[in-house]
């Protein structure tokens, strides 16, 4: 038996994981490089009321131009990210990019607030509060049209550390939501120990409304908000059928296809234009 196992773990050893590894290398190498020659974009998709239907903030999201007018998805290359480091450098240049963009709402007299996701990683950077505070001031950004978008995975990598940041940056004026709940079945003791504004309700409990169940644990997670005094926010709508059911069990917010995709900010400042 000791043999079959030895024989599965060689057999794992195959070209093909030689190659993947020099692949995912590749592509690190190719990262750090168009990092550094500033060719990520990050784009913005916009967030509305469900119960005005305006719309209230946009979400910070990195995109990666391949080169042949393709882009890689965030959710290929922002593992890779973390997993070199790399995702320290490039998440404060999505901070800076969120708060140049608030500026630009304000100047433009709109009230708006960016949301930018932040990594496992970025937390471990010793004085991350500070340097969050620090890019809001010297942008001249009002702290709470920031908001920082945290997993579960997030929260339980260390947790006190993370509840200490969290903590900090909220009384500074920073919002601060829980991404993709209900994904990290993690215990749920922790939402009362961090200062959340938002639960964002993953797209896996909203894709497949109303064909079966799955609205079960929307309403879940909506309910959950309400008792503690949190806004909840759907994301990945994409059917008007959606938004109702959505709007009918007391979501706040949401931020899917079905009202607008994520754009570059050129387009997003003549959405708003058209529509705020
Ligand atoms: P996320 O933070 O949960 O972002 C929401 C994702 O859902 C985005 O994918 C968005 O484009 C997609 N989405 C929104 N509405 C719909 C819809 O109606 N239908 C469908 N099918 N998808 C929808 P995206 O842009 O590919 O980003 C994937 C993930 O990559 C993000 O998930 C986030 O975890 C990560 N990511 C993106 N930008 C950053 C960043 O600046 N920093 C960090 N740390 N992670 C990022
Ligand atoms: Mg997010
Ligand atoms: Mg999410
Ligand atoms: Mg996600």
């Amino acid at each position: 038996n000791q043999a079959k196992q030895a024989r599965t773990v060689l057999d794992r050893y195959t070209p093909d994981l030689e190659e993947k590894m020099a692949w995912r290398l590749g592509l690190i190498r190719q990262l750090r490089q168009d990092f550094e020659l500033n060719k990520l974009e990050v784009w913005y998709q916009p967030q509305f009321s469900l119960s005005s239907n305006k719309v209230i903030g946009c979400e910070a999201l990195l995109r990666w131009p391949s080169g042949n007018g393709d882009y890689i998805s965030p959710g290929i290359f922002v593992p890779l990210a973390e997993d070199a480091g790399l995702i320290v450098d490039i998440g404060q240049w999505v901070l800076e990019q969120a708060c140049k963009l608030q500026q630009q709402f304000t100047e433009r007299g709109l009230d708006l607030s960016v949301a930018v996701n932040v990594s496992v990683p970025q937390f471990k950077v010793s004085n991350y509060a500070e340097l969050v505070k620090e890019t809001i001031l010297n942008h001249g950004v009002e702290p709470n049209k920031i908001e920082l978008e945290v997993t579960e995975s997030v929260v339980m990598d260390e947790i006190n550390t993370v509840i200490e940041t969290l903590t900090e940056l909220k009384s500074f004026g920073v919002e601060v939501a829980i991404d993709d709940f209900g994904t990290g079945f993690s215990s749920l003791s922790y939402l009362q120990q961090l200062p959340l504004a938002r639960l964002k309700i993953d797209r896996a409990f909203v894709k497949d409304i109303p064909d079966t169940d799955s609205g079960a644990i929307a309403e879940l997670v909506i309910s959950l908000g309400r008792h503690l005094g949190l806004k909840t926010i759907a994301e990945g709508v994409e059917t008007q059928a959606q938004a109702k059911i959505l709007k009918d069990l007391g979501c706040d917010e949401v931020q899917g296809f079905l009202l607008a995709k994520p754009m570059p900010k050129k387009e997003l400042l003549e959405f708003l234009a058209q529509n705020t």
